[in-house]
């Protein structure tokens, strides 16, 4: 008979791996699974608002995302011309006592790793092993939690006390507590995303954004400081380009990892130049020296409830949102955080501390992907766009007082509070 595992996590993911510090640092047993053969730095940027860094900075590591990461300043808007538009702070120009970190995500996901392994041991983190099923045996105590060693195809089984689903979009612990649900929900965006080593844009820590997304939306930002200190930018890029939702039908099963091509992405960003960044030379130069991904803009409805019994969910498992406002990774953070302090604060009554995290992060993140979903700021930047079809001098000429504070606000929804 094995012994009972405290805490399950499946999946070493941005959500799972910070689950794992944060269940260890409040003494629970934690150990996580993840179904790839091995984690490699896979992704391109990935932005944690100064909530989701102050909760990272309390797990001890500050000093390797301030080595790693670019501090973003501001955010600034252009429409398709490169006419600013509006531009806000952010991070600690805002007067947030954390920074606001831009990275690659595949650099984050191997801080976390490496914190865990060092923190609880090199087998704390199994890969090559998906989460299959779980049962709850009548009067055991345990869930009994069935495992795939994916290289061997073969299925054991382990007893769990505390199921963790942070298995992301494709969530197998979410489908086994609400079978059925379908595949996730597409908004007819396609994004083309790349990286590549360019020159610093507009200060070298702005985030960059221009045109709209009714038809198409470049965003731009820096993700390296070691690139930062070499005084260049290795500059992330997402391209938004809207389809009629027809047109190519479902977008299939959605993988983080898909090839896209130049030519596809390039024609609807011809001639496109904001400040000293030329659009099509950037995409240009991502084309031939490295990888363009590609990915549809997908979420899934809210829950009616994450969890049941020593079950929950985390992260994109339980709210899958556009990836649109800074927010996905930061969400998932703040649900391991919450996690972690709730099961500690719990004690003994592991159940009421599962039910507390939910509680307090259904609310508030349910609420972040609806905004995302909504994506408030882009009624703004749509307006700019009919009304300027050909530019402007003066955004005060195209926008009123009320349209321009819409933009903050917007933001401010699809940040969350905090
Ligand atoms: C490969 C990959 C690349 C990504 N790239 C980007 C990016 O460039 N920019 C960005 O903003 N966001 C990216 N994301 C999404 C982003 O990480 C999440 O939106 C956010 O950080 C929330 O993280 P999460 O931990 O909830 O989920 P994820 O980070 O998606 O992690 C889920 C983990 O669960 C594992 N898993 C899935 N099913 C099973 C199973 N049955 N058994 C065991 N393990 C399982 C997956 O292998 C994965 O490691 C990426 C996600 C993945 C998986």
């Amino acid at each position: 008979m094995r012994p009972v595992i405290d805490v399950l996590v499946v999946g070493a993911g941005i959500g799972g791996l910070t689950t794992a510090l944060g269940l260890h640092a409040a003494g629970v047993g934690v150990r996580v699974v993840d179904a790839v053969d091995a984690l490699r730095p896979v992704g391109v940027g990935i932005n944690l608002l100064p909530h989701a860094v102050g909760a990272l900075t309390e797990f001890g590591l500050g000093a390797e995302l301030a080595a790693t990461a670019v501090p973003t300043a501001g955010i600034l808007h252009f429409d398709r011309h490169g006419n600013h538009i509006w531009g806000e702070p952010l991070g600690l120009a805002r007067g947030h006592h954390w920074p606001q970190y831009s990275l690659h995500r595949g650099a984050l996901q191997l801080i976390l790793l490496d914190a865990v392994r060092d923190r609880l041991g090199e087998s704390a983190v199994q890969t090559g092993t998906a989460f299959v099923r779980y049962a709850e045996p009548e009067g055991s105590g345990a869930l009994r939690v069935t495992l795939r060693d994916v290289a061997r195809a073969r299925e054991f089984t382990v007893p769990v006390r505390t199921l963790v689903g942070a298995d992301g979009l494709y969530s197998a612990v979410r489908n086994c507590l609400h079978p059925g649900e379908g595949p996730p929900l597409w908004n007819g965006v396609r994004m083309w995303r790349g990286v590549t080593e360019w020159e610093p844009v507009l200060g070298g820590r702005t985030m960059v954004i221009a045109g709209n997304n009714a038809t198409t939306k470049l965003v731009v930002y820096p993700i390296s400081r070691e690139a930062e200190t070499r005084g260049r930018a290795l500059l992330n890029w997402v391209a938004e380009v809207r389809f009629p939702v027809h047109h190519h039908g479902a977008p299939g099963p959605v993988d983080w990892n898909r090839t896209g091509r130049l030519s596809d992405v390039l024609p609807h960003l011809s001639g496109w130049r904001i400040g000293d960044l030329d659009v099509p030379a950037l995409l240009a130069a991502t084309g031939s020296t490295g990888r363009i991904l590609e990915y549809p803009m997908v979420d899934r409805d809210p829950l009616p409830w994450w969890g049941r019994g020593g079950v929950t969910l985390l992260g994109d498992a339980a709210h899958p949102m556009y990836p649109v406002g800074s927010s996905g990774g930061s969400q998932a953070i703040l649900d391991a955080w919450a996690l972690a302090r709730c099961v500690a604060l719990a004690g003994a009554d592991r159940l009421g501390g599962l039910r507390a995290y939910e509680a307090e992060r259904w609310g508030p993140a349910n609420a972040v992907a609806l905004a995302n979903r909504a994506m408030p700021v882009d009624e703004v930047l749509r307006a700019v766009a009919e009304r300027a079809p050909e530019g402007f001098a003066r955004v005060e000429d195209v926008l009123t007082g009320e349209e321009l504070a819409m933009l903050g606000e917007g933001y401010r929804r699809m940040r969350g509070s905090w």
